[in-house]
């Protein structure tokens, strides 16, 4: 028989997830001069896109619009999509090597990280991605039951997502209609009673993970105020030095940022997103009927010091944790 990539027997590629990642390795063999290549995509879900469907937030259709891109590569007459088949349950590794010359499993990373810290599987402690899934109309998450019914939220987290889950908590129903978030968590959101948003980072302004373009849209919302304490955003002696020695200028815009939140009079607006740093969380209280009722945090002394100055706790609060995305084993390898 033919070399696999050949007119007469053509390279049977399977890629395991439909998400970004898959579509730039599909991309990538279509490309390829010479190769005459089949690709059937699996996806568990019925619908492709990964992440970008399920994660990217509903008030952010520029990023979004990056499936036009997928759907191009999807129209290539070597490009096959089979949804709503997972691997690993409806179909095997043994089913998979017998049909193709290739698998790539571009699976994402399904799991969350863990806090690791005492009540944290109180309810309404939950991982960001279940609540941005469920946001999103994932149809594994759309029976979730949010309680928005409380008015402070803690966020764990200092990075995009973090954010990503802050704006939507804090955008008011009038901002949030005209996107594509979920009908059912829209409805939910209208009736929310939430006041103060939290965000809490265990280091620093200048190690903050999340980017300028997001921190600086948390200014521009329509129903809520940015709070940073000042003595928060001052920099520590570490910090500085690292700066000054690496001069990178998204740092010093990240850190002109906050400190013009820090210097914002008295909030004026429905809700205020408070943004925390050098502050960690080591227990979740409950009330008694297994309800998340306080976060108990300890205050660091600097970005990269473990001595703890003081504890105090933030009551009447929801968390949402998020933290790293980790991969699942999908059941089969090489
Ligand atoms: C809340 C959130 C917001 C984000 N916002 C942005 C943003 O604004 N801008 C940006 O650039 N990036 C953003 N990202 C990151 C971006 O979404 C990811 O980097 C990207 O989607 C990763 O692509 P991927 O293909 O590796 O994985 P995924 O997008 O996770 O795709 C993996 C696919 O594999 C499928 N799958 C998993 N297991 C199986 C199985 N056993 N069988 C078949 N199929 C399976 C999944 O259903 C999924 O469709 C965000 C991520 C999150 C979590």
């Amino acid at each position: 028989m033919a070399q696999p990539g050949t007119d007469t027997n053509p390279l049977r590629v399977a890629i395991i997830g439909a998400g970004p990642s898959g579509f730039y390795v599909a991309e990538h063999l279509l490309n390829q001069p010479g190769l005459n290549v089949e690709i059937d995509m699996i996806e568990r879900l019925p619908t492709p896109y990964g992440l970008v469907r399920g994660g990217v937030a509903p008030d952010h259709q520029k990023i979004k619009a990056v499936t036009a891109t997928y759907d191009k590569i999807a129209a290539h007459p070597g490009f096959h999509f089979y949804g709503y088949v997972e691997f690993g349950k409806d179909l095997t590794l043994d089913d998979v090597r017998e049909m193709y010359h290739q698998i790539v499993y571009t699976t994402g990373a399904q799991t969350d990280q863990r806090l690791g810290i005492p009540g944290e599987d109180l309810h309404g402690s939950w991982p960001a991605t279940t609540f941005v899934a469920w946001y999103n109309g994932h149809p594994d998450f759309c029976d979730y039951q949010f309680d928005f019914s409380h008015e402070r939220v803690a966020i764990v987290g200092m990075g995009n997502v973090a954010v990503d889950v802050a704006r939507i908590l804090c955008r008011t129903p009038e901002e949030l209609a005209p996107t594509d978030i979920a009908d059912y968590a829209l409805e939910a959101l209208r009736h929310s009673g939430i006041k103060e948003v939290h965000m809490l980072g265990r280091r620093g302004p200048a190690q903050a993970a999340f980017t300028n373009p997001e921190l600086k849209e948390l200014g521009e919302l329509a129903g809520a105020d940015v709070s940073v304490l000042p003595e928060e955003v001052a920099l520590d002696d570490l910090s500085r030095a690292a700066l000054e020695k690496s001069q990178d200028r998204a740092t010093y815009r990240k850190l002109e940022l906050l400190q013009k939140y820090a210097a914002q009079k008295a909030p004026t607006k429905l809700r205020r997103l408070i943004i925390r740093f050098l502050v960690s969380p080591v227990e979740l209280l409950g009330n008694g009927d297994g309800q998340v009722a306080a976060v108990r945090l300890v205050k660091k002394i600097n970005a990269s010091s473990y001595p703890r100055a003081w504890c105090f706790a933030l009551w009447g609060t929801v968390v949402s944790r998020s933290l790293a995305c980790l991969s699942t084993n999908v059941g089969g390898s090489f």
